[in-house]
């Protein structure tokens, strides 16, 4: 072992740049190992991924991964963030003193112009080259070396979820300085003398570096936009010369928007025809004809329900027996502690409180994993980017854009990182009808939520013979959401948010074996997260709901009785005549109310009651029981019948019920506006939904 205290983290920072899904996090995370940090860039949301690299036994930088970008012209707030820092000057970074530049084999042309890019500006390079393995498999062979040689930096071949490579680029990276030369790609003599002119005069009267300036020059000549989102204004003259150059420009009938698009890709046409060999860039057939039937307009949607259907029943079956080894587990550490402790409130309140209250909800670890990893599964083999592409046919109708399906569709995760990843939707309108519609989609919080009321309300009967009930039921709650989600953007596209959704564009990715690693690497960060949550929030909760549900005490009358008069007892009490129109007690109603801040705190709150409530049991009876068994004790009616399962489900499906995420409008929307008018129609949705839902049932004879 390497003594820590030895080694010198210097502030030398490698930024690693790139095109999206070019490798990039999956370089990082082999660089870096578990040595990093992820947190957001102030003030803007787009996530900041930083970690020690250790370069040599004794010397180590910062390496800092950015946001995906295909030039350094920005279109979105994460490419500007990127642009912006490998250009030096951002205010959240310094520059770099080396780039290490992700270039995705497959899409070679596509890197190569980001690459052409960075080599403008003469910072010290080094090219990992990934995804050579699917590259292979199509039958590309890139010689890497002769690559090296045309671009002058090194070119480095990684296979970073195998290792492959590392070690090279470490090496590489230690070692890197300027391109070895100058600029190769060159534009028509005129255009390249007004280009140098201009970016002479940035240097004297704007003070830019030389480098930069190039840059800068190059993009006022051939773009349309002079103010470049946040840029200071340039002097006068520039701009006056600008306006003349420009005019010249089009005398001589040179189109300006594409002659330096051109010129760089006619380089990188020319570097590309001598370094790969093999099939030029078609894809193979194979991949074409499934990319065919997944996306067909009908077979495509019957394969993605049935996708999903599956994703559903499995998470179910496969998940019951480590949840089974984990109640048993718990149940076991209570009995231990039951034996230990002499009884009397103190015991009380760590075994039913505290202990049955995590219990209840680590309970799910295994389905909220399961579910992480069909998600990954399904974005890493590049399914997803066929599934937004069939949605986007089917979105449109809703007016939203295709680009709004992968952040709806990571809200089934979580609608934290599901309303972050609409940072990729350039028009604002639409970006906050699919932020304002996100937290609809069933995340993994409700899935705890759901399971319970499942296992306790819903008969396991198999339907068709092949799903099971409570499988499909699960499905319907998940696939109501994403109804809602839709109907609901479709309102406020017509009303508040009124504007016509811009073309499609996204780009197919190749169909790849899952990398089991970074799948892996994502579990377990989820994993951390919820038992985290499950160790602080949830355990506080639990306590303190045990406290309500058990002082002040009633000495006379039965469990029921001595509940009730409790401050948790009347807290539901109080708010029946509220929740009594949908069916719901005054239990559900303590449930509700706790979970205002988190939807799992309902199964936790649920765990707790029953346990205050049933404190003569042996302790060995499950939660869902204790709730199956439960009979109002007026009517003699069954308090969790099928009916107000289902109404309880459709009320989570609807309502807010969650801090972070108003936490996260507020920070994106910077205004306090959006999440609250956010709160409020969800609320009033989730009410009359349930209310509408629980008096039909009730017609139709269900209970
Ligand atoms: P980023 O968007 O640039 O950060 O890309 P990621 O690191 O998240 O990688 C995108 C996907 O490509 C993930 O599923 C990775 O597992 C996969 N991947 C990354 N590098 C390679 C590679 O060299 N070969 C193959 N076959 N897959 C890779
Ligand atoms: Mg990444």
């Amino acid at each position: 072992m390497r003594d820590p205290a030895s080694v010198t983290v210097s502030t030398k920072v490698v930024a690693l740049a790139g095109n999206p899904n070019s490798g990039k996090t999956t370089v990082f995370n082999a660089l870096t190992g578990l040595r990093h940090k992820v947190g957001n860039y102030p003030g803007v949301t787009v996530e900041k991924r930083e970690g020690r690299l250790d370069l040599d036994d004794n010397t180590s930088a910062v390496l800092l991964d950015l946001p995906g970008t295909y030039s350094l012209h920005p279109n979105s707030p994460d490419e500007r963030v990127a642009s912006d820092i490998l250009l030096g000057r951002s205010r959240y970074a310094a520059r770099p003193a080396c780039v290490l530049c992700i270039v995705d084999a497959v899409n070679l042309e596509r890197g190569l112009y980001l690459v052409s890019q960075l080599l403008d500006q003469q910072i010290p390079m080094v090219i990992g080259l990934t995804m050579v393995d699917v590259a292979l498999r199509e039958g590309l062979r890139i010689d890497h070396k002769t690559l090296a040689r045309e671009l002058g930096v090194p070119v480095i071949p990684v296979l970073a979820s195998r290792g492959q490579g590392v070690k090279e680029l470490r090496q590489a990276l230690r070692g890197a300085t300027t391109p070895s030369r100058e600029r190769a790609w060159r534009m028509p003599d005129i255009v390249e003398q007004e280009c140098k002119e201009l970016a002479d005069m940035l240097v004297e009267s704007d003070h830019l570096d030389r480098h930069l300036a190039f840059h800068e020059a190059l993009h006022l000549l051939t773009s349309d936009d002079y103010a470049i989102g946040g840029q200071p204004q340039y002097s006068p003259a520039v701009l006056d010369h600008l306006v003349r150059d420009r005019e010249k420009l089009e005398f001589m009938g040179i189109n300006r928007n594409t002659v330096a698009l051109d010129a760089r890709y006619s380089w990188i046409h020319q570097v590309t025809a001598t370094v790969v060999t093999g099939p030029n860039r078609s894809r193979s057939t194979s991949s074409d004809r499934i990319d065919r039937l997944l996306t067909h307009r009908f077979w495509g949607i019957v394969i993605f329900l049935g996708i999903m259907a599956l994703m559903f029943q499995s998470v179910f079956t496969w998940a019951e027996l480590p949840m089974e080894w984990i109640g048993a587990g718990f149940n076991f550490l209570a009995s231990t502690i039951r034996s230990a402790i002499p009884p009397g409130d103190f015991r009380d309140l760590l075994v039913d409180g505290a202990l049955a209250g995590v219990a209840s909800v680590v309970m799910f670890l295994p389905q909220i994993l399961l579910l992480f990893f069909f998600l990954g599964l399904l974005e890493d083999t590049g399914y997803m980017a066929r599934a937004a592409l069939i949605m986007d046919r089917f979105m449109s109708r809703f007016g939203l854009h295709g680009k709004s399906f992968i952040p709806l569709l990571s809200s089934f995760a979580c609608a934290i990182p599901g309303i972050m990843a609409t940072r990729t939707i350039e028009n604002q309108r639409d970006r906050l009808v699919t932020m304002l519609v996100a937290p609809l989609m069933s995340c993994s919080a409700r899935l705890p939520v759901y399971s319970l009321l499942i296992a306790a309300t819903i008969p396991p009967i198999a339907v068709l013979g092949i799903v099971s009930l409570p499988a499909l039921t699960l499905f319907g709650v998940y696939f109501l959401g994403l109804a809602a989600a839709l109907i609901m953007a479709t309102v406020f596209k017509k009303t508040l948010l009124r504007g016509t959704p811009p073309g499609f564009y996204m780009e197919l990715p190749p169909y790849r074996l899952p990398g089991w690693k970074s799948i892996g690497m994502h579990m377990w960060e989820r994993a951390l997260v919820f038992l985290k949550n499950a160790g602080s929030i949830i355990l506080g909760a639990s306590i303190l709901l045990w406290f309500l549900a058990t002082y002040p005490k009633l000495e006379e009358g039965s469990a029921s009785e001595k509940i009730q008069y409790s401050f948790a007892g009347r807290m539901g009490r109080s708010l029946e005549p509220v929740i009594q129109p949908l069916g719901f007690d005054w239990k559900i109603g303590v449930g509700l109310v706790s979970s205002i801040f988190q939807r799992e705190i309902f199964v936790s709150t649920m765990s707790t009651i029953y346990n205050v409530q049933d404190k003569d049991d042996s302790g060995s009876v499950s939660l869902r029981d204790q709730m199956k068994r439960d009979k109002d004790p007026v009517t003699g009616r069954a308090v969790f019948g099928p009916l107000t399962g289902i109404s309880l489900m459709v009320f989570y499906v609807f309502a807010m019920q969650c801090l972070s995420t108003v936490a996260v409008m507020r920070r994106e929307t910077n205004s306090w506006r959006w999440p609250l008018f956010q709160i409020a129609y969800m609320t009033a949705l989730a009410y009359s939904a349930t209310f509408v839902v629980y008096r039909i049932g009730l017609s139709l004879g269900i209970s």
